[in-house]
């Protein structure tokens, strides 16, 4: 038997005006989630418990089968896990973005940009770099990631300073908590070094010539220490892969247990190797049990609230990830049950993550019993949960729906 995870990340969200008051979801083409519809069991997944914020770090874990309230300890830890990284016990990793912030009147600061108009790889790392040779202490390093994802890790007593995700506050005066980052010294020290090193830097100069949002400053958030937790192989007697374009994923699978693969050309958005990833998938089941394939580009276009991206990455989920890995499965004659869900909402309208519990299918190659014959959408499975009461305690029991079945 083989077990699958598919992941739309931040595929969930709310009645949209252009689309008649459908969701994307509702509105995409979406053939191969159709057919698997026809004999899926639906759920509400609550991957976000009381609490917590619905980051995607949190959300995953509970796709993982992970309780987040016993087992979070922050995101950066995790993209450390991805990177290689290990983390002494007196060491805080915090996730550093490359962003674009707009100086304003009387010192105010607007987030015109989490992301630096999705910086390349590139360009970043020359930035990481001479941040690196600049700014670096006995305290603080860079270490460098993909895109505007990087790292920054802390050695000492954490300075106490709360800190918060850019994307959440994309075009939003950000005045109050650029100020609260200011007001540790060493990181004030490290902050104006940092815009200074930015300022002039030729990676910027030449993006700004090219109509780009230039890195005008760092950001520092998602911090936490590694985390320790029984990985999947330990509790379930299975072997698996993770599939992912993005570090925190890719640090899940590693603290989870399974086996990471770096699919050439996976960027994180529309323009990822699709079909790269569900070879990658199809070539994991070879061997292994399990494999979770997340694809980060919905979750993206809903951050840039692009309706027309959000449509193309649901349907490239569907046509490029779950049709081609069900197909090979079904030319193998293996048996699989496979869950396509996704970790949070990430609506076109709020252009940030919210805790809806999510849309989730279920379905087992081998069984013949009809599913309720109605399309996949947060409508239809809200539906299901309130008619059927087929509702998860928690969304880390979900897996055990999966692998403990018999
Ligand atoms: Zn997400």
């Amino acid at each position: 038997m083989k077990y699958l995870i598919l992941v739309g990340d931040g595929m969930g969200d709310f009645p949209v005006a252009e689309l008649a008051g459908r969701t994307p979801l509702e509105a995409a083409a979406i053939p191969a989630i159709d057919e698997l519809c026809q004999k899926s069991e639906f759920f509400l997944t609550h991957t976000v418990p009381e609490g917590f914020p619905p980051g995607s770090d949190v959300a995953n874990m509970s796709l993982m089968g992970f309780d987040p309230a016993v087992y979070y300890t922050g995101r950066a830890p995790l993209e450390a896990a991805a990177m290689g990284i290990h983390l002494a016990p007196d060491e805080t990793a915090f996730r550093c973005n490359l962003v674009t912030l707009d100086p304003g009147e009387n010192d105010q600061v607007t987030m015109r940009d989490f992301c630096a108009g999705h910086i390349s790889n590139q360009e970043a790392h020359t930035l990481i770099a001479d941040l690196e040779a600049a700014c670096a202490t006995a305290t603080f390093h860079f270490k460098p990631g993909v895109s505007y994802r990087h790292l920054v890790v802390f050695k000492g007593e954490h300075p106490g300073i709360v800190t918060v995700p850019p994307h959440d506050h994309i075009e939003k005066d950000v005045t109050a908590y650029w100020q609260n980052y200011r007001t540790e010294p060493a990181w004030k020290e490290l902050l104006d070094k940092a815009g200074a090193v930015l300022a002039e830097h030729p990676v910027n100069l030449a993006r700004i010539r090219a109509g780009k949002n230039p890195a005008t400053q760092i950001w520092l958030w998602g911090e936490g220490k590694m985390p320790s937790m029984p990985t999947l192989p330990q509790r379930f007697g299975i072997s698996g892969s993770m599939i992912s374009a993005v570090d925190l994923l890719k640090g899940l699978g590693v603290v989870g247990g399974l086996t990471v693969v770096n699919v050439p050309g996976a960027t994180g958005y529309i323009d990822t190797n699709y079909e790269g990833k569900a070879q990658a998938a199809c070539d994991a089941l070879r061997n292994q049990d399990f494999v979770f394939v997340h694809l980060e580009a919905p979750d993206e276009a809903g951050h840039q609230g692009s309706l027309t991206d959000k449509l193309t990455a649901i349907e490239d989920f569907d046509r490029r990830i779950v049709r081609p890995i069900i197909t090979n499965l079904r030319n193998r004659q293996e048996a699989f049950r496979v869950i396509v869900t996704m970790d949070h909402f990430t609506p076109l309208a709020l252009r940030t993550h919210v805790s809806d519990p999510v849309p989730t299918l279920l379905y087992d190659s081998r069984e013949v019993k009809k599913g309720s014959g109605l399309p996949f959408s947060e409508k239809t499975c809200r539906k299901h949960d309130a008619v059927t009461g087929n509702r998860l305690a928690a969304g880390h029991q979900l897996i055990e729906k999966l692998l403990r079945h018999e």
